[in-house]
């Protein structure tokens, strides 16, 4: 019996530095695939000029060598791979499962900006291009931690979006290309992230791709309840001391500390995260922090 060997990511976006939130998803990432001994892939997902953030990426690579976190694999970076977006959305618009759109945020406004049909009423020097979402379309899968995810993807969000009408490749289309190239098998990020699964599999299904397996690890919350990496207190972790934050990471992750007291490198705090790590303590909800744990 062959079994696919495990392929799995961290996918930074370059929009500020490393924060304890991305730690956990690409800590968290890294453990499951060491100790599934697979291989673990950086990606950087720079899709988007106007929300990077100019010596950002430098900034997190840099930091995820101080955390020994390496990628298996050259580093890909999705500013350079348009050629094999735009075959993918080729391919899409020849087959009609995508079209161009003229529709405006405003003039979808009064549909809560979920797009159903077009209701355009001039048309755009550049349109955007969707992806075709029919009534019916309803996605369900099991995430590693969450269990089953269900979602319609045509009553809760509509044609979505591939090229924006700014020219830029959507994030949604972008990712699957890149998981697909990639050969991800298993795909493991943050919680936020949860809602986009459901476009990816059906997107994954228009181009013929396989779907991954998923699993969403849990977000780290202000004690207010909001999410750690959208707030002003989304400190850059401190790469010049990356024992303390592998620590608290590896706790989040529902891991037992006992396992990794007393370590005196990167290196051989990793060698015993691998030898100590269990998937099945990681942690189902969300992490509020306490106030003085940020
Ligand atoms: N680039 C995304 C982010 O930084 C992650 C995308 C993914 O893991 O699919 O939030």
């Amino acid at each position: 019996m062959s079994m696919t060997a495990y392929r799995g990511r961290f996918a930074p976006s370059p929009t500020g530095p490393l924060h304890a939130g991305s730690l956990l998803a690409a800590f968290g990432s890294w453990l499951l695939a060491r100790h599934a001994r697979g291989q673990w892939l950086v990606r950087v997902e720079d899709v988007d000029p106007p929300r990077t953030v100019p010596g950002a990426i430098e900034q997190q690579l840099a930091a995820l060598a101080a955390f020994g976190l390496g990628s298996d694999d050259a580093i890909v970076h999705q500013s350079q791979r348009d050629a094999l977006y735009q075959a993918a959305l080729d391919r899409l618009l020849a087959e009609d499962k995508a079209f161009a759109c003229h529709c405006s945020r405003t003039e979808l406004a009064d549909q809560q900006g979920i797009h159903h049909y077009c209701v355009a009423r001039t048309e755009r020097a550049r349109p955007a291009i969707r992806l075709r979402v029919p009534p019916g379309s309803v996605v369900a899968f099991d995430d590693g931690l969450r269990g089953r995810v269900r979602q319609d993807v045509h009553a809760m969000v509509g044609d979505f979006v591939l090229r924006r009408a700014d020219g830029y490749w959507a994030y949604q289309l972008a990712v699957v290309v890149d998981d697909g190239d990639q050969a991800i098998t298993d795909v493991v990020r943050g919680a936020d992230l949860l809602d986009s699964t459901p476009r990816q599999i059906l997107l994954q299904q228009a181009l013929g791709l396989p779907t991954p397996r998923y699993l969403h690890l849990p977000l780290l919350l202000e004690p207010d309840g909001l999410k750690l990496s959208k707030s002003a207190a989304a400190r850059p972790v401190d790469a010049d001391h990356p024992l303390p934050a592998l620590q608290q990471a590896w706790a989040q992750l529902g891991q037992d500390a006992a396992r990794l007291q007393g370590c005196r490198c990167v290196a051989e705090l990793l060698e015993r995260a691998i030898a100590g790590f269990d998937p099945a303590r990681l942690p189902p909800g969300d992490i509020r922090l306490d106030a003085d744990a940020r």
